[in-house]
């Protein structure tokens, strides 16, 4: 079976294929599919953005479509940077200038009020329309200074309780085992291979 995972985020586009290594799913990225129309990631749920990425691009290559919409949610921001985790300092930002704002702005902040969760909606479409959403989350608690150079985004500055380390600093694997969108895509392949 061959899937188009429709996402131009490579730390995302590497665990997802990662995730998808020994199940006989061929996975083919964007960058084989000439004319895509912009998609603008403007709903306000991770849900309406992830069907909006997957049902636009399995409506304009005719294939089977996967994609993910993912963010960190901090409980002491009401919620922010949510649905807006890639442009949180702005449209151009980069990972490490969004790190740098919610450093900021959770400066002084103590243990117990930088609780967090990363949240993962994968959805799956057909070019008839037919669409899927499955859901992950990871929750954690937000560093006072990155650590680690694995993984992308916010993986810095996100420490898993458990491991008592960031998610950069964990290996892919691990990661993948208890993230967000290792328990989305798990759900997703579980309704792939009833269906
Ligand atoms: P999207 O492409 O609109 O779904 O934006 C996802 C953004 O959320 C990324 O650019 C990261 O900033 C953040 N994000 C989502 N998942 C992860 C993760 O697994 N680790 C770190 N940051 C993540």
């Amino acid at each position: 079976m061959e899937l188009v995972v429709a996402t131009t985020n490579k730390g995302k586009l590497q665990e997802i294929s990662r995730l998808l290594a020994d199940t006989g799913i061929l996975v083919k990225g964007l960058e084989n599919i000439a004319g895509l129309p912009e998609i603008v990631e403007d709903g306000d749920t991770f849900e309406a953005n992830a069907q909006k990425k997957a049902l636009t691009v399995a409506r304009h290559c005719g294939c089977l479509t996967l994609a993910d919409d993912s963010g960190l949610v901090v409980k002491a921001l009401q919620g922010e940077p949510g649905v807006y985790s890639a442009r949180y300092a702005g449209p151009q930002a980069t990972d490490s200038d969004n790190n740098r704002k919610l450093l900021a702005a959770m400066t002084g902040l103590p243990r117990e009020q930088r609780e967090a969760a990363f949240h993962c909606a994968m959805a799956l479409c057909d070019p008839s329309g037919d669409c899927r959403v499955f859901e992950g989350r990871l929750n954690g608690l937000i560093l006072e200074a990155p650590q680690g150079s694995g993984g992308f985004g916010y993986d810095p500055l996100f420490l898993v309780p458990e491991y008592g380390k960031a998610l950069a600093e964990l290996p892919l694997e691990i990661k993948n085992r208890i993230s967000h969108r290792g328990e989305a895509l798990r759900k997703t392949l579980g309704y792939l291979q009833q269906r």
